[in-house]
């Protein structure tokens, strides 16, 4: 199956393009507070270096904007940055006078529609762009009142709404995020948007919870928009590391085909034909890897009876004997080894294909 994605408008944040036939870029958010230079310097490499591909920051107060117009003048980064705005518009005006090249607004908070107006004229004057982000927990009360309550047509409205605000003030280098923490309503609400409007759309679960079950959440609710072609960019919101958020985000996309990054471990899931610790020799393979950007399938199979053939889709892959095992390159035999040094010799042939 090829999934067919729905057609969006190309919209321009710093030197990436977003949308259309681009690819569905991976973002995370730094969870370290701005003013701590050190820490939040390590984290933006640490992102950079698990191919974090945007990279957003909390902007809660004036005094962050002189940090992170320090970090900008360091150089921190090499990937576009996202100023993230709640409650105070002149926040979002200072972030785009200083080059942030997005802002990210919640319409639900930031106060009237002339405020709006300024920060648009702004984004415009500055060559940047404005992702509108509505969240379930914050959605303008008068539209919730009108909808009675209904989280789902209310967060539609609340976009529809603004939209065509920006849309009237000849602004449409905008993107749009509407999460809830409920997977159905998110998964709703996207559906809903992706037929009325063509703009980029940010995909995620919000408050999904901590690495498993954040994971597993996100896992689903954007599998499902992913598959049926909806989103240009995602995160997962994890109560964890940002880089668990990008190489979380990176499995959902492969494991749709809609990006080929990194190593994927297809391992199984060990049985009472295992003669190995293929659990522990799983894991040691992940670390030995996580370095690879390019994208390989590597299967780590527990018996030779139906490892090979259950894994030919693998590039590279290894099926354990009792204390044997047996190196397999696209489902065929390449060579047979004591089960001695055979991590070492495992990663050494993988290291050739990449
Ligand atoms: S590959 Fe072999 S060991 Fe692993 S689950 Fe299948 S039958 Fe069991």
């Amino acid at each position: 199956m090829i999934i067919k994605r729905r057609k969006t408008r190309v919209i321009k944040v710093g030197k990436l393009k977003i949308g259309g036939a681009n690819p569905i870029l991976v973002q995370s958010m730094t969870k370290n507070k701005i003013e701590n230079l050190k820490n939040i310097k390590s984290e933006i490499k640490e992102l950079i270096n698990c191919n974090c591909e945007i990279i957003r920051l909390a902007i809660p107060k004036r005094n962050s904007i002189n940090y992170l117009k320090s970090l900008m003048n360091e150089k921190v980064f090499s990937v576009p940055i996202v100023a993230d705005i709640h409650f105070d518009y002149k926040l979002a005006l200072d972030c785009l006078d200083i080059g942030v090249d997005c802002v990210r607004i919640n319409p639900g908070n930031i106060g009237n529609k002339k405020r709006l107006a300024e920060i648009i004229k702004k984004a415009e004057q500055k060559k940047a762009a404005i992702r509108i982000g509505v969240n379930s927990g914050s959605i303008e009360k008068r539209i919730l009142n009108k909808n009675n309550g209904n989280i789902v047509e209310s967060m539609v409205e609340s976009i529809l709404e603004n939209v065509r605000f920006f849309e009237n003030l000849g602004f449409y280098n905008f993107k749009i995020s509407a999460k809830a923490s409920s997977v159905l309503d998110t998964v709703n609400v996207y559906e809903i948007l992706s037929e009325k409007i063509n703009y980029p759309l940010h995909v995620g679960i919000t408050e999904a919870g901590t690495l498993m079950r954040g994971s597993i959440k996100s896992s689903v609710g954007m599998g499902i928009l992913l598959a049926k072609g909806i989103g240009d960019t995602i995160r997962v919101s994890l109560t964890g590391k940002s880089t668990d958020e990008v190489k979380a985000g990176y499995l959902i996309l492969n494991s749709l085909n809609l990006r080929n990054f990194g190593v994927d471990i297809i391992s199984c899931p060990t049985c009472g034909r295992t003669q190995v610790d293929l659990i522990n020799f799983a894991h040691r393979i992940e670390d030995a890897t996580k370095n690879i950007k390019k994208g390989l399938k590597v299967a780590v199979m527990g018996c030779i009876v139906n490892g090979p053939g259950e894994a030919k889709e693998a590039d590279i892959g290894i099926a354990f004997g009792k204390k044997k095992a047996a190196i397999f390159v696209k489902g065929k035999i390449l060579k047979r080894l004591d089960i001695n040094n055979i991590l070492e010799e495992f990663v050494k042939e993988l290291y050739k294909i990449v």
